[in-house]
Formats: structure tokens, sequence, C-alpha cells
């Protein structure tokens, strides 16, 4: 039998942070050429995602450096292995949280690949399934991906204002649907930020009564905007007294520390919560739940089937994010204006601009 040739590698460039919580800077590392079951994109958009300001500070722990950021990936295809059926070369594609799982474990076969038992492969941050090649993301030129695990573009979606999907997108579609949001029910969507507009986007075309609840309250005229029914401004105990037991899902997309127990008493009996942001643990008091016999569970971003029907839906209704679209130059004031909850409502990265 043949021996397997080892695959060459390409120079890319991009932006890393070399260490934790340091600027990103310009950097080059090598990614492998695309083996027989490989694509290789080049970059067009990343969207900047709060998650790649946690990982950059180390703030969920085990953090890889130096760490190239970005999962809101979108690009062309540029060249494809010998065994690749699905892609070929001029097809526009995205590439969202994950690039590689086991493929044999219970979710990855029923295509919750992002759920893998054994741990998928992060798009950066993360290794290869061979447990030692480190990943690198969107904050670069050219990625090489499995050709399972990319997502096709519907004709007519704007590159910059669909990046956003592979991630912000595909977050909010999934626990909108797997619990079961649908029309009439009333959801509030908390944080109004890159996961929380589109939560907004998504509910409505779901046909829910949709309110923001914010911290933010310059942000009333926006969430209308976006389709929002109401806006409440969480600035005193008085506004979480006022909208009590008014919702059947509350989609918690904040990314700071909160209290749990305020944004659970905004549900209704038999009401749930999905966490979705990933700040700092809280607590939560226990009858809060049983005294409404209320639900609090989480949800990560999707796996590719999911991913690819939340990319059709969004072509169908219509939806796309809204972005600020700005050179990679700019990356660590958009990381500096993020935390400031002023962005309207993602950074995207025109990644032309690495070659500027
Ligand atoms: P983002 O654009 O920064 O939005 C977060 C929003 O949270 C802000 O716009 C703000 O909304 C609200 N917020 C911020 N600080 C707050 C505070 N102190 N108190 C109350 N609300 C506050 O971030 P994002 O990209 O949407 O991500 C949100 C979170 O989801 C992050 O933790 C991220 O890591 C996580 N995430 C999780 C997954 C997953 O798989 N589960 C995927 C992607 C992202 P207002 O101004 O309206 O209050
Ligand atoms: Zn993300
Ligand atoms: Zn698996």
């Amino acid at each position: 039998m043949a021996s397997k040739a080892p695959l060459g590698t390409m120079k890319v460039p991009a932006y890393a942070a070399p260490t934790k919580g340091a600027a990103l800077i310009p950097f080059t590392f090598e990614r492998r050429e695309p083996g027989p079951h490989d694509v290789l994109i080049d970059i067009t958009h990343c969207g900047v995602c709060h998650s790649d300001i946690h990982q950059v500070r180390d703030e969920w722990g085990g953090a890889i450096f130096p760490m190239v950021p970005g999962h809101e990936i979108v690009g062309n295809v540029s060249k494809v292995g010998d065994n690749v059926t699905k892609w070929k070369p001029g097809d526009k594609v995205g590439v969202s949280v994950l690039v590689d799982s086991c493929r044999e474990c219970a979710p990855c076969r029923s295509g919750e690949e992002v759920y893998c038992l054994k741990g998928p492969s992060y798009t950066y941050n993360s290794h290869e399934q061979d447990g030692k090649t480190p990943t690198y993301g969107g904050y670069s030129s050219r990625i090489t991906v499995d050709q399972d695990y990319i997502l096709r573009i519907p004709e007519g979606m704007p590159s910059d204002r669909t990046a956003p999907l592979m991630c912000a997108g595909i977050t909010t579609y999934s626990p909108l649907r797997h619990f079961g949001v649908e029309s009439g029910q009333s959801v509030a969507v908390v944080g109004l930020g890159g996961l929380g507009h589109m939560g907004v986007k998504f509910a409505k075309a779901l046909g829910a009564k949709v309110t923001v609840v914010s911290h933010s309250p310059g942000k009333r005229a926006d969430a209308m905007k976006l389709g929002a029914d109401d806006f409440v401004v969480t600035d005193s105990p008085e506004a979480f007294r006022k909208n009590s037991e008014t919702f059947d899902f509350v989609l918690d997309t904040v990314s700071a520390k909160h209290d749990y127990d305020s944004y659970l008493g905004l549900l209704k009996m038999d009401g749930t919560m999905a966490l979705v942001g990933l700040p700092d643990p809280g607590s939560v008091r226990p009858q809060t739940l049983t005294d409404r016999r209320r639900s609090l569970v989480g949800s990560q971003a999707g796996g590719i089937r999911e991913t690819q029907e939340m990319l059709d839906f969004s072509a169908k209704h219509g939806l796309a994010a809204d972005v600020e679209t700005i050179p990679i130059q700019r990356i660590n004031e958009a990381f500096e204006r993020t935390m400031k909850s002023d962005v309207k409502y993602r950074f995207v990265i025109d990644i032309a601009s690495l070659s500027a």
C-alpha cells in the first residue's frame, strides 16, 4: 500500500494575539495545503464575535497562543482536493465555529457535531482531530477545511452581512428552534449585541412577540427598527418587577456577569430561559425555578445541518446581520468598542485589508 504523502503547507497572513490579553498584531503562520477531502477558501469577511474577546483574554481557561481568532467566516473556494464532490472553485461558502469532529459519536451521527463527545475541532483556539495541530481562525486570508464542515451561502446573500450568521446567527436560531418557539409566543431577547440582534430577527420571523431587554437605554429606537415589539431597560429592580411573569421564552445573550434570578423572574409558569451568553459563572436560587416550574437551559452554536438550515431560512426571509465593516488594522479598537456595547450590531473584518 502506498504510504500517505505528508501534506504540504502554505504561509498565511493573519492577525494574532501573541499572548493572553495582548493586542492583536500581524502574524504569519502555516496551514496545510488541501488534502483529498479538503477545500481551500480565500476568506473575504470575518465577523468579530464576543467569544473572540473572551478567548484572547483567556477568560474560559486553557487558551492556546499565538491565537488567530475568527469563526464567522465567508469566502470563495479557490481549490479543492481530488475527492471533493460537494464544492468547486468559485463557490461562495462559509465556515462556522467548528472545522471537524469525530464523526462517530451519537451527536456527530445525528448532525449535531458541535456537541461531539470527543470534542469538536473548533475553528480556532482548539486542535485538529489529531489532538495536536492547533487551529487558526478567520482573521486570516485563507483557510483549509474538510468538505463536510463547510456551508453553502445562498445566492444573493451579501458576504459582509452574512458572515455573522456563522456564529451569531446559528447560536440564536438553534435554541429558538430546538425549544420550540412559535407564532404567538412572547419572547424576551436579553442583550442587543451581535447575538441579540439576530435573535430578534429570527424570533420575529418565527412569529413571536419580541421584547428586547437591555441595559442600554439608547438602543430603544434600534430595537424597534430591528423588529422588536417592545423594549425594557433593566436600570432598576422596578423594571424587573413590572415585567415579571411575562414571557414564554427568554434568550439570554449577555456577555458580562449578571443576576440570573432577576431574568428568570421574567418567565411565566413553565417558561424556559436559554443561556447562550458565556460570562463568568453566576448562581441561581432554586426557588426561582421551582416556584413556577421554570426551565433553565443552555445551547451552543449548532451542527452543520442546522447551520445550513439557518442560512436557507435567512435567505428565504431576507435576514442578515447589521454590520460595521472595518479593516483588520482596526481590530483592537473593535474589541474595545464591543466591550462597551458600542457596535451596530456586529463588526465584520474586510479581509482584503490584510494585503493592503
Ligand atoms: P456582544 O455583541 O458584545 O453583545 C453582548 C450584549 O450583552 C451587549 O450588547 C449588551 O446588550 C449586553 N451586556 C453587556 N454587558 C452587560 C452587562 N454588564 N449587563 C447586562 N447586559 C450586558 O456579544 P455577542 O457576540 O453577542 O456574544 C454574547 C455572548 O454570547 C458572549 O458571552 C459570547 O461569548 C457568547 N457566545 C456564545 C455562543 C454559544 O455557542 N453559546 C456563541 C457565540 C457567542 P445591551 O446593551 O442591549 O444590554
Ligand atoms: Zn462566536
Ligand atoms: Zn463526535
